[in-house]
């Protein structure tokens, strides 16, 4: 198994799209597949009917490609597959090659067979029980169709048979870019990375926000925050905008008014630059990490208050979550460590015991004396500072 070990078979999901929508969504996962093993050396890819074969360069780290492959959108499972003629002849004597040293008396297996190719003449049971008995012959091993150690799966379509004992978990969801743009508003947080990377999930090209507090552009660009989105977009080998905006403005204007509503009427001016931001950039929807409850300032009504700032619709993907689901997935996707570096942003400053129940008149009523029309405007121009994280 020298060569061959370097060739995947990768089954997406979601199958139940159709038509245009299935060959978009095809296009685009090879696209991503490219990208994202782009710098492993010479990669092939070749389609199929329902999936693709990945032929990656021999120097390629097994490690590295399988778990670039496993974090990509839109796969549903992947394999190292051997890869022979669709002749019931050669498929036994190849997964009697697999079976060697890896299926042995103190291993219980099962031969899983899927007839891709309706005209193979051998139906798939029948495939299992001749390439079953084949493995017991020579390896003396038990079979157990329940729970067995090793499935040896066997797919055979008209252009080959794949062999293979070792299926990957993939992703799942769609292919990032199969469904269009979103602007996420970013904070230092545990929350809103877990935000992006379920946007990436669904297939979504995420751009960033970040508000700060940082006295220069250059000490916003030095802080954590590039590195976090960097770590959201570095598995998929993906570029995209970083948006920095100074919250300065805001900050003086509102420092002259000791309110409640300072933390809400801030939210809202975070959407209102994100409005104009989406706007730019063609992105459909704005997502904020947000969560029912979570916080003082995540109460139902002051989530209501906030989103009425914007026209563009808002997505919250971690809405009904619990802290702790959220934890757990920050804690896979390998931001957690960052969120949890102590760092100050703009919402850390503002009233210490936010109004929980903001009223819509009142705040709009405290908007108005900011002027706040001109701070977004003022802010957009001279407050922002794009940076294009790129690999
Ligand atoms: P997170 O962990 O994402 O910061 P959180 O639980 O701390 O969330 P909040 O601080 O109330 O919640 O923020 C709610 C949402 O508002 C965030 O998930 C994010 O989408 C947005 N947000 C908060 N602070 C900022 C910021 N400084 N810049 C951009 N967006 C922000
Ligand atoms: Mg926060």
């Amino acid at each position: 198994m020298t060569n061959q070990t370097k060739n995947y078979i990768v089954h997406y999901g979601e199958l139940s799209l159709k038509g245009n929508n299935r060959y978009k969504f095809e296009q685009r996962l090879i696209h991503n597949i490219q990208t994202a093993l782009a710098d492993l050396g010479e990669i092939e890819l070749r389609k199929f009917h329902s999936y693709f074969i990945v032929e990656a360069d021999a120097s390629a780290p097994t490690e590295v490609l399988e778990r670039r492959l496993r974090r990509i959108f839109g796969i549903a499972y992947v394999a190292p597959t051997m890869i022979v003629p669709p002749q019931m002849d050669v498929i036994t004597e190849t997964a009697l090659d697999l079976a060697e040293g890896v299926i042995t008396p103190q291993t219980t297996f099962a031969v899983d067979t899927r007839r891709g190719d309706k005209q193979f003449p051998v139906k798939s049971p029948e495939v299992n029980r001749r390439v079953g008995a084949a493995i017991v012959e020579a390896t003396q091993a038990p079979v157990q169709l329940k729970d067995p150690d090793v499935t040896l799966e066997i797919q055979i379509y008209e252009a080959a048979a794949y062999l293979f004992i070792r299926r990957l978990q993939g992703a799942g969801g769609l292919p990032i870019g199969a469904s269009g743009r979103v602007l996420a508003l970013f904070s230092g947080g545990i929350d809103s990375p877990v935000a992006v990377h379920k946007m990436h999930k669904r297939g979504c090209n995420v751009d960033f926000l970040h508000f700060h507090l940082h006295p220069s552009a250059q000490q916003a660009r030095d802080s954590k925050i590039v590195a976090m989105a960097r770590a959201l977009l570095a598995p998929h080998r993906l570029s995209a905008p970083l948006y920095l905006a100074s919250s300065e403005l805001f900050e003086v204007a509102i420092s002259t008014y000791d309110t409640a509503l300072a933390t809400v009427a801030f939210r809202r001016f975070m959407m209102r630059v994100a409005e104009r931001i989406a706007y730019r950039r063609d992105a459909v929807a704005l997502v904020t990490g947000e969560s029912v409850g979570q916080v003082a300032s995540q109460t139902l009504k002051n989530i209501d208050v906030i989103g009425r700032a914007a026209e563009r619709a808002i997505l919250r993907p971690l809405v009904g979550m619990d802290k702790q689901e959220i934890v757990n997935i920050a804690q896979e996707i390998g931001t957690f460590d960052l969120s949890i570096q102590p760092y100050k942003d703009p919402c850390s400053i503002h009233a210490q015991r936010p109004d929980t129940w903001a009223n819509l008149r009142e705040v709009k009523a405290l908007e108005e004396k900011l002027d706040i029309d001109a701070l977004v405007d003022r802010t957009l121009a001279d407050y922002v500072d794009e940076v294009w994280i790129r690999f």
